[in-house]
């Protein structure tokens, strides 16, 4: 795929969440010059998604009465009602996605890898390398996403792992019990899954994210991985082992020993699993952004690109100060603000925009993002 000499205005990179619902706010404002490119198809990661795992913040057709469906993209849309369910499953929702691709008829080029971004001056455009060929454009927003990059642990032995991002499917996995690395969302997904399926878990994690209170439901286990817990504990079938920190795990003749910060081993018969978590896509356009650690690129109040102007992020790994977008209902509320700046930049009206802002779809002050609930 070339797009020879012409010049996108904007390229979005990935056809997930967050890249489709950018991609609406542009057609919201009547920018029409813009590509979205996946390496692999509209709604991938959702696609990949182990089948037993659901959406943990909950689907409602709440539109009629102002408060957007928690897991919409865009304004006017729910997957409740597209999918009719309250926690979609990983091909619900990418089902709903595509629904969006088709409704809005968004530029999508499936099967085209970004493979680099490099740009001459600041006056001149991007210029990106995929797998189909070389495209230009005058801004790029990075919607890569997390779910393809595994993180591994950063402990000895690690490789010889399962991530959690590599199951299809928790009923295929034969034997018996199972040793998971890490306690939050992943791991807690998994325990019920293979409790589901009759096996036995032990859920190992370095402090106690099960017991964690708190109001930012970014730190915490969702209430419906909360709930979902209690059952397979009470079942007898997972077992939860707080304060357990893994530094280390090997081959022990057919089975796996795992070693712990306290100098105990134990050994397990069936691959160890890694609930580990997940790196950013962005690192792979590292050098375009500084870093606040080595997950997050440091970013202006418009999430762009403190060291590359035209480079923005929408997603998970967008984070302003101590605040984290990591799911849905957060990071859409920030699509209207890089989209507030492009349109600025092409000297297109923000008219538009105002709609967004009067249903909580365009969130720039984040005074009212505190974290304290009163109750
Ligand atoms: C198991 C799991 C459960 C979750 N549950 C919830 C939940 O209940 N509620 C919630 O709000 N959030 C949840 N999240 C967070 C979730 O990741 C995000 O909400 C959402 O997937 C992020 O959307 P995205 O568009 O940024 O990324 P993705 O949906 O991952 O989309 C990124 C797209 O970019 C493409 N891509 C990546 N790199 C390239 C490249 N170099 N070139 C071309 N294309 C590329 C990929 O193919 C992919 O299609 C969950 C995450 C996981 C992993």
């Amino acid at each position: 795929m070339t797009n020879g000499t012409r010049t996108l205005d904007v390229v979005i990179v990935g056809a997930g969440a967050a890249g489709l619902g950018f991609a609406v706010t542009l057609r919201h404002l009547g920018i029409e010059n813009f590509g979205i490119l996946d390496r692999a198809a509209v709604g991938a990661s959702f696609l990949r998604w182990p089948r037993q795992t659901r959406f943990i913040t909950p689907s409602f057709t709440s539109n009629q009465f102002g408060l957007l469906d928690l897991n919409a993209v865009c304004l006017e849309t729910s997957p409740a009602y597209s999918v009719g369910t309250e926690h979609p499953t990983g091909t619900e929702y990418a089902a709903y996605l595509q629904g969006i691709a088709e409704h809005f008829e968004l530029p999508i080029a499936t099967g085209a890898d970004v493979l680099s971004i490099t740009r001459k001056t600041r006056h001149q455009p991007f210029r990106l390398e995929t797998s189909r060929g070389e495209i230009r454009a005058r801004f790029v927003v990075w919607a890569g996403g997390e779910m393809q990059y595994p993180q591994t642990g950063g402990f000895r032995g690690a490789e010889l792992c399962l991530h959690y991002s590599e199951v299809t499917s928790w009923d295929d996995l034969a034997g018996g019990e199972r040793c998971i690395i890490g306690g939050a969302e992943s791991g807690v997904d998994a325990a019920v899954a293979l409790a589901a399926a009759g096996r036995q878990a032990l859920v190992f994690d370095r402090e106690e994210p099960w017991n964690r209170r708190g109001s930012d439901p970014s730190q915490l286990l969702s209430p419906f991985s909360r709930a979902r817990l209690h059952s397979a504990v009470e079942s007898g079938r997972v077992t939860l082992c707080g304060g357990c920190a893994v530094t280390g795990v090997r081959r022990n003749g057919n089975g796996y020993q795992l070693a712990f910060e306290d100098g105990e081993v134990m050994d397990c018969a069936e691959k160890p699993i890694l609930a580990t978590g997940f790196v950013g896509s962005a690192s792979l356009v590292r050098s375009l952004f500084d870093w606040q650690h080595e997950n997050f690129p440091l970013l202006t109040e418009n999430d762009e690109s403190t060291v590359t102007r035209g480079l923005f992020l929408v997603g998970p790994q967008v984070r302003q100060g101590n605040l984290i977008f990591c799911f849905i209902y957060k990071f859409r509320q920030r699509f209207a603000v890089v989209a507030n700046q492009i349109a600025r930049r092409l000297r297109v009206s923000t008219e538009p925009l105002k709609w967004y802002r009067r249903h909580g779809m365009y969130l720039d002050d984040l005074s009212c993002c505190e974290d304290a609930c009163a109750c």
